[in-house]
């Protein structure tokens, strides 16, 4: 029987392993540490923790907390493990993280079907079934492979993305919706998001956006409010050539803000071509949302890419008109990231569509965290082993949240695509609409578990 190779053994790297194991298949797991390592990894072990050592919720009424259920009835490796070194985190699980990461290097390295290889890969292996698993810091040898492979504008080299929140927590009493007037969307400067994504210019028909006015007073307390709120810490960026670069094209708001009152109300904020309806005038700026999902039931802040720490970004964009009671799904960062563009290069289940083969797993399909890649490393890792045993390839079910995941990765417009997280934004809506946000969260989570059990008994996980 063939064997699966995988190159990289962070979160994505060993759940596929153990779930191409788990099914009998042979693994080849290529990971460079520690013989070369990363700007922020400090260890030779599998499944290092770089930052926070928090999975997020356990609730099962959290999308979080729904996925790691659904993982555990896949087989996952790391959540038992995350069990057994847990420490005392309130609701979320978090883990003591180098006995974590020492008992998975352990399990993994104890697994007959599974061998080791230290060694860093700098051109993609010829090697099939393959997985590509080297995370949001892949080095630029095989960034390179893997952008000949994808095609140069389908890879990103940093994550530059503005908050996204739910439409259910706006208020559209005071959101109005508009078309600038004119040609396209008239802002002067490139919205800093496409830049980074490797758009060229911003075709956007903004037909569809959502406006949310600002009087001068209003602006002005916004403003004051941006130049004075707190910066999160960088990490990551140390080893990038390309920061210079970055950071002429795509200026995170608070930095604009910081240039002089009027420059957002002259670049994101600019309301030209705008009426607010309510009032027949002009507003003094706009902030304008953009739909991220086909459902419509996620917003972005457009052009309002930002490294406020995350506590800082739901006092200050709360004073935005109309998002007084945001729900943030996902809140801004600027931080170094390596991401395939999905919707233009991934099929559903993880594999290349023009390398048959070859799958990708983890940060790298642009899913967002620990827990989120290390679960695309077990749909990669289930299709890996059904290629050498001859079967097709599956996709959880689109009302699992590792489904949702799956689906956002391929069914997002891939003009705007921007890494994601688990989150209730993603995952359909109920048949019977439910406005209680408690019970509609239960009965996603509900309707989530039972079909991942189905789904996970008809696999003979
Ligand atoms: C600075 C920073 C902070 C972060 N903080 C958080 C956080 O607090 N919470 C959170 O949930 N997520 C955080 N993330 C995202 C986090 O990295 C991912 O959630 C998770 O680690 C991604 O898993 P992965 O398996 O895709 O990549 P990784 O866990 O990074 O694993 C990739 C592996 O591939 C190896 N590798 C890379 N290139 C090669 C090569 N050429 N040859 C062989 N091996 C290779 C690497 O050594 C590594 O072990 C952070 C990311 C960064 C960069």
């Amino acid at each position: 029987m063939g064997e699966i190779t995988i190159v990289g053994g962070g979160f994505a790297g060993v759940e596929a392993a153990w779930a191409a194991a788990q099914r009998g298949v042979r693994v080849k797991l290529v990971e460079m540490r520690p013989v070369s390592s990363t700007a922020v990894h400090k260890t030779g072990d599998l499944a290092e923790l770089v930052c926070s050592n928090s999975f997020k919720s356990n609730l099962l009424t959290n999308a979080s907390g729904v996925l790691k259920e659904e993982m555990r009835m896949l087989g996952s490796l790391v959540l038992p493990i995350a069990a057994r070194h847990s420490v005392p985190a309130g609701e979320a699980l978090a883990v003591d993280r180098e006995p974590f990461a020492r008992e998975v290097t352990a399990a993994v390295e104890a697994c007959d079907l599974i061998t080791i290889e230290r060694r860093e890969v700098t051109s993609l292996p010829e090697d099939r079934p393959l997985i590509i698993a080297t995370g949001p810091l892949t080095g630029a040898a095989l960034a390179a492979e893997i952008a000949q492979l994808t095609g140069a504008e389908s890879l990103s080299f940093f994550d530059a993305v503005a908050p996204t929140v739910t439409a259910e927590s706006l208020d559209m009493s005071r959101i109005f919706r508009a078309s600038r007037r004119g040609r396209g969307n008239d802002l002067s400067v490139a919205a800093p998001d496409d830049v980074a994504q490797g758009c060229s210019a911003p075709q956007l028909d903004n037909a569809d956006y959502l406006n949310c006015p600002f009087e001068k007073e209003e602006y002005l307390a916004f403003w004051q409010a941006l130049c004075d709120a707190e910066k999160a810490p960088v990490h990551g960026e140390e080893d990038s050539g390309a920061k210079m670069v970055f950071f002429e094209m795509c200026v995170p708001v608070e930095e604009l803000a910081r240039r002089g009152p009027r420059t957002l109300a002259f670049g994101p904020m600019k309301p030209i071509g705008l009426e607010d309806p309510r009032t027949g005038r002009r507003p003094y700026a706009v902030v304008q949302l953009r739909q991220e999902n086909r459902e419509g039931t996620l917003w972005g802040l457009v052009g309002f890419q930002t490294r406020l720490k995350w506590g800082e970004q739901s006092r200050v964009l709360r004073m935005i008109p109309g998002l007084q009671h945001a729900e943030f799904v996902r809140y801004g960062v600027i931080h170094r990231n390596t991401y395939v563009n999905s919707p233009r290069v991934l099929l559903p289940g993880c594999g290349l569509r023009e390398a048959e083969g070859v799958f990708l797993a983890g940060q790298i399909t642009g899913v967002e965290g620990y827990l989120e890649s290390a679960a695309t490393g077990i749909v990669a890792g289930i299709n890996a082993a059904r290629l050498v045993q001859g079967q097709e390839a599956v996709v959880p079910p689109v009302n699992t949240v590792l489904g949702s995941l799956c689906r956002y990765l391929v069914d997002t417009d891939a003009r705007h695509f921007s890494p994601m997280n688990s989150n209730w934004g993603i995952v359909p809506e109920l048949e019977t609409p439910i406005k209680d946000k408690r019970e509609k969260a239960r009965l996603k989570s509900e309707r989530a578990l039972q079909e991942m059990r189905q789904w996970s008994a008809s696999l003979g996980a």
